[in-house]
């Protein structure tokens, strides 16, 4: 069954992937290498799609970075963005070397003549431009209009930037608008969801280290999610991007939004366990992270309620003292030592 109505928005192709219309909610990341060394940055996109990433944004600084989207285009298979503040250069520098969408503000390239040569360019090798808003960088004029940075402020800045690029009738357009607050994110999407047709890219950001800015982003990204608003999310930490990729396949398999393997739950142990479960939950959901199963796994604390508590699950373990049970769909299969538990667990699972 599904909870959340997305909202309609048009649908945008970056590489050879589509955001928006009725296609699912897409994970990217950001490269922390630097995007002139070629070497690095390919290394740390393979790593990336390997866990799942979908899009893939570098920094593109100056001329050399731009230079080396080239090279990094041929070894990657995954959509490639061109990360590019104000200088009109860059991003032309970067569509030459097939990239396969650029984030810049049009409002912030200067002349009428350099936002054409960047808008005629990309229309003409259908390379949308994604427009990022951050509450850091909000206008004088609109800090001052708004009395403060505001969520209204801040879709004001978007929209402007919207308007420069449909003046030039380009719609392959994405728009972020981010912030470090979640109260004011959601404000700020919600907003704007209201005001423009186009997909929106959806994260929070200076989130934090893996495990805070794992759970703000959780909660903001999720909250803008389940009102239907978002079409590409990126949780943004300070650590390795991967991990990134493994926090945003959870924010949508916990909404139901999409399937990522296999769902693995477990009990948060209680004075009736007996075994050392916290070892166990961790082993077995690491060995499960990349197994392709559409199937739930469960690991219990104990006999006596375990296998009930989660009988919804297809295979599952349930520990008792020194040894534990096996069982599936609530049904116990057998009893099995503490020492070989999780791979006897492991071997009821390739059998599914
Ligand atoms: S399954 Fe058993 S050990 Fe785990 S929390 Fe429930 S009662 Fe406690």
């Amino acid at each position: 069954m599904e909870f959340i109505k997305r909202k309609q928005v048009r649908e945008v192709k970056i590489g050879d992937v589509l955001i928006g219309g009725t296609n699912p909610v897409a994970i990217q990341s950001m490269c922390n290498t630097d995007t002139r060394d070629i070497k690095s940055t390919v290394k740390q996109i393979l790593d990336l799609e390997k866990a799942g990433c979908e899009i893939i944004r570098v920094a593109v600084p100056d001329m050399e970075a731009a230079e080396a989207i080239k090279g990094i285009k041929k070894e990657i298979h995954i959509p490639l963005v061109a990360d590019i503040h104000f200088d009109y250069r860059l991003a032309l520098k970067a569509m030459e070397g097939g990239i396969d969408k650029i984030r810049i503000n049009p409002g912030n390239i200067g002349d009428e003549s350099r936002i054409k040569q960047v808008v005629d360019m990309a229309k003409s090798r259908h390379i949308p431009i994604r427009i990022g808003v951050n509450s850091g960088s909000l206008e004088k004029y609109l800090v001052e209009k708004y009395k403060g940075v505001t969520p209204r402020g801040l879709v004001e800045s978007a929209l402007n930037h919207v308007r420069i690029l449909e003046k030039y009738n380009f719609e392959d357009i994405v728009v972020s608008i981010k912030a470090s607050s979640v109260p004011f994110s959601i404000e700020a999407y919600s907003i704007l969801s209201d005001e423009i047709p186009y997909p929106l890219h959806v994260g929070i950001t200076e989130a934090g280290t893996t495990w805070s800015g794992t759970v703000k982003s959780a909660v903001g990204i999720g909250a803008i999610l389940s009102r239907g608003i978002g079409d590409t999310i990126r949780v943004s930490l300070t650590g390795d991007p991967v991990d990134e990729i493994y926090a945003a396949k959870e924010i949508l398999k916990d909404l139901g939004m999409r399937k990522f393997g296999i769902e693995f739950v477990s009990c948060p142990t209680c004075g009736r366990t007996q075994i050392d479960l916290i070892s166990i939950a961790k082993e077995v959901e690491q060995k499960c992270k990349n197994i392709d199963k559409d199937i739930k796994v469960a690991v219990m604390g104990c006999i006596v309620n375990g296998p009930g508590e989660a009988k919804e699950a297809d295979i599952g373990i349930a520990g008792g003292k020194g040894e534990g049970l096996i069982f599936k769909k609530g049904e116990i299969l057998r009893k099995v030592p503490e020492e070989i538990l999780v791979s006897e667990l492991m071997k009821e699972i390739d059998k599914l």
